[in-house]
């Protein structure tokens, strides 16, 4: 089956072609030569997942899919939350890691004992799909975890350095394999439920 992803983010493209395998032929909006993306302007990821989906939808008419993810860390009140891609510059994940390190050490003190913050983080992620009937259909992951005070690895993209989830205490996600990573993260949680809707 082919669908059209609406992303520019070739670490999500990746990743959704693994999780859903070869049953599905996912192509990016330069691949049908659209440009540009969606405004980002909803305040929940179900709005801006929406938008981005619908955004794509409109110019192709054919089956899409977009992805609106990110970090919500409990000790920030889940900020970044929606604004996870921007949270110190546009995309810049470098600075958006800072960011969240200095955030957290105005909270908890700059050095411990302990390799991770206390408290809760999670990412969230809401897949939005929309057939060529033009109904759009939502399906959420998450995945808890906790915020590590260094990066360590790099696989993966975004915040996946300092990610270490429930599921592997000892590493962050960039420690993991790609398909380890896709095995238990929100984006692979909320994609197969897509796939397993779609099987039905
Ligand atoms: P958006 O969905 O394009 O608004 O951006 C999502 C942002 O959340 C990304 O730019 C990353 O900063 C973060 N994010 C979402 N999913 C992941 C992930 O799987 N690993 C690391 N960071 C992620």
């Amino acid at each position: 089956m082919k669908l059209y992803f609406a992303t520019g983010n070739p670490g999500k493209l990746r990743e959704a072609r693994e999780i859903l395998g070869p049953s599905y032929e996912v192509l990016s909006p330069l691949d049908a030569g659209v440009e540009g993306e969606a405004e980002e302007t909803g305040s929940t990821f179900i709005e801006n997942s929406l938008l981005k989906a619908k955004f794509l939808f409109d110019r192709l008419g054919e089956g899409c899919f977009a992805d609106d993810s990110g970090l919500e860390v409990d000790a920030l009140g889940g900020a970044p939350g929606i604004y996870s891609a921007r949270y110190a510059s546009d995309h810049n994940f470098a600075d958006n890691i800072d960011r969240l390190l200095s955030e957290l050490e105005k909270i908890y003190g700059p050095s411990s004992d302990e390799d991770v913050f206390p408290g809760a983080a999670r990412f969230r992620c809401v897949t939005t799909l929309i057939l060529p009937d033009g109904v759009p259909h939502y399906f959420e992951g998450t995945v808890e975890g906790r915020i590590a005070r260094r990066r360590h690895g790099d696989g993966g993209f975004g915040y996946d350095p300092v990610f270490v989830p429930d599921a592997f205490p000892d590493r962050t996600i960039a420690e993991l394999p790609e398909d380890v990573k896709n095995g238990i993260s929100h984006r692979g949680v909320a994609l197969r439920k897509m796939a397993e809707w779609l099987a039905v």
